[in-house]
């Protein structure tokens, strides 16, 4: 028996595996339903290139979803996830912006006005995790961390187009996305690569850290239940090399992500006890599972323009205003086009996680409920609007011209897309708030022995891309609430 158990070896599971096993006198066991290489030379090439993002239709390393993204007309989409040591970090785009200063005080205001999550108190925790290779001597950045965070320099004919066209446009430049007082603007986007190579968890942390003795790290093994004695966590089950196995540990961390952590809790008995009942699960405890999760809905619009593609990283430059982040791919997602995003950060707009059986085989149900909020389809089309002056700016043509804004509410349905930053599937909330799943230090409310370090546990939505802060809150788990 050890003494932490860890569900999932992704993006925080990894994190929060090699800090906690930097002290001998504690045993960590790590379960990773995705496949384990031991050393950096052994991971495929496809995974290491921080120029393509290896998510076709033949990779073997992820988990997929058939979603429901809004009604009225329905959209329907596929997301992915990683499913992978190193989790959704080693099949990602790389974009590495912290949350903002804004987003931590609506998260302590959430927690009473707790300083537990202010913005003062996790900024440690960010600077731990980087290599800043820009900014590092900069007092709010790390030099010395695992993750080496760089900007591009030069970018290529789309990242240089659409910075003109925000200069041209008045927009101001951002020169550290990532400097706390960073206001609106165009900046360089900081990403967690390296000579070309996408530099995710699982090469900063996990792997450095498996020749301890204290830490054994498992893959192709997926936890289908957590056991209970009582109200205490005790272990999980799991299916590795298609048997079922017990495995038993003095306390069990859920770091599975915001879809798989929640639909282990649903499974396990901890969730809306008339759903679990409908299912046949017998329950452990009630929670607000899977209610009202948060991610970031993004129109995405294919555009012709005179700019030839050269590999990059996905992003090279953003541009802030507001809740909007508009995004100019160098990739391409549809053949002959580019694509520029617009996205909307701080939505209202919440969705909604059940399982559609008690078989864990089966994939959960996820209901994002976009643009459920008429202020959301606002300001999704002020999003579409800027985005359609920067691409008149940078001479280019959409392949789908942009409505005017009057006759845009179809529109906007026909396009709209996820940013896959789903999160706050089981939220963090103070002792009297009924729809919290765990509490201030990421323990499951009711339980003991159990807790949730990943993306589910995020209150608010984030004002930018999540895999720095999935990263922050191990770093936080492991040395403020795990550490003993
Ligand atoms: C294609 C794509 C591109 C993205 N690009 C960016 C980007 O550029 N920048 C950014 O900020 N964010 C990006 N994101 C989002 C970001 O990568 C994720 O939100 C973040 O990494 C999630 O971290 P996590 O620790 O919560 O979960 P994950 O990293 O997904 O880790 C969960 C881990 O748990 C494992 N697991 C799940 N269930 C079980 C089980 N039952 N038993 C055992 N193991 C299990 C999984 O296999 C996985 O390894 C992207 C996401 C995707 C999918």
């Amino acid at each position: 028996m050890v003494d932490t158990l860890i569900v999932g070896g992704g993006t925080a599971g990894s994190v929060l595996a090699a800090r906690l096993s930097a002290d001998s006198r504690r045993t960590i066991r790590v379960l990773e339903a995705g496949p384990l290489w031991t050393t950096p030379d052994g991971i495929p090439a496809e995974l290491l290139d921080i120029a393509a993002l290896p998510i076709g239709p033949q990779a073997q390393w992820l988990w997929r979803y058939a979603v429901s993204l809004a009604d009225d007309p329905p959209v329907h989409a596929g997301i992915v996830r990683g499913k992978v040591i190193g989790g959704s970090a080693t099949v990602n785009g790389g974009y590495f912006v912290r949350a903002t200063r804004m987003d931590f005080a609506a998260w302590s205001r959430l927690l009473g006005g707790s300083e537990i999550w202010s913005f003062d108190s996790v900024l440690p925790m960010y600077c731990r995790i980087e290599r800043d290779l820009d900014f590092g001597d900069a007092p709010w950045h790390g030099a010395r961390g695992p993750i080496p965070v760089r900007r591009t320099v030069d970018p290529s004919p789309v990242g240089a187009a659409f910075t003109a066209a925000c200069r041209a446009a008045g927009y101001a430049d951002v020169p550290d996305l990532n400097e706390p007082e960073a206001g609106d603007g165009v900046g360089a986007v900081p990403c967690a690569s390296e000579d070309g190579r996408r530099m995710g968890p699982a090469l900063g942390y996990l792997l450095p850290a498996l020749d301890r003795p204290n830490l054994t790290v498992v893959g192709e093994t997926y936890v289908t239940r957590i056991r209970f004695d009582g109200l205490r966590a005790i272990g999980v089950d799991c299916l590795r090399e298609g048997r079922t196995h017990t495995e038993w540990a003095d306390r069990v961390v859920l770091s599975a992500g915001a879809i798989e952590s929640a639909a282990l809790l649903l499974r396990s008995g901890i969730g809306d006890p008339g759903h679990l009942r409908a299912l046949g699960i017998p329950v452990v405890q009630a929670a607000g599972v899977g209610v009202g999760f948060s991610d970031h809905p993004e129109i995405g619009i294919d555009y012709r323009a005179d700019l030839p593609a050269r590999p990059a990283i996905a992003l090279e430059r953003v541009l802030e205003v507001g809740a909007v982040e508009i995004r100019p791919y160098t990739m391409s997602f549809t053949p002959g086009c580019h694509t520029l995003g617009a996205a909307l950060m701080r939505p209202r707009s919440t969705g909604s996680l059940r399982l559609r059986s008690a078989d864990p085989v089966v994939a959960p149900l996820i209901d994002y409920r976009y643009l459920v909020e008429d202020q959301d389809r606002t300001r999704l089309s002020d999003a579409v609007s800027i985005a359609g002056e920067l691409l008149g700016r940078m001479g280019a043509e959409p392949v789908d011209p942009i409505p005017e804004r009057g006759d845009r509410g179809r529109w906007l349905h026909t396009h709209l897309a996820t940013s896959q930053h789903l999160s706050g599937t089981c939220r963090m909330g103070h002792d009297n708030d009924p729809a919290a799943v765990v509490d201030e230090r990421c323990r499951v409310r009711g339980v003991t022995g159990l807790s949730i370090v990943d993306l589910s546990v995020v209150p608010i939505p984030l004002s930018r891309g999540p895999q720095a802060t999935a990263m922050m809150i191990a770093e936080m788990a492991a040395d403020r609430f795990l550490a003993r």
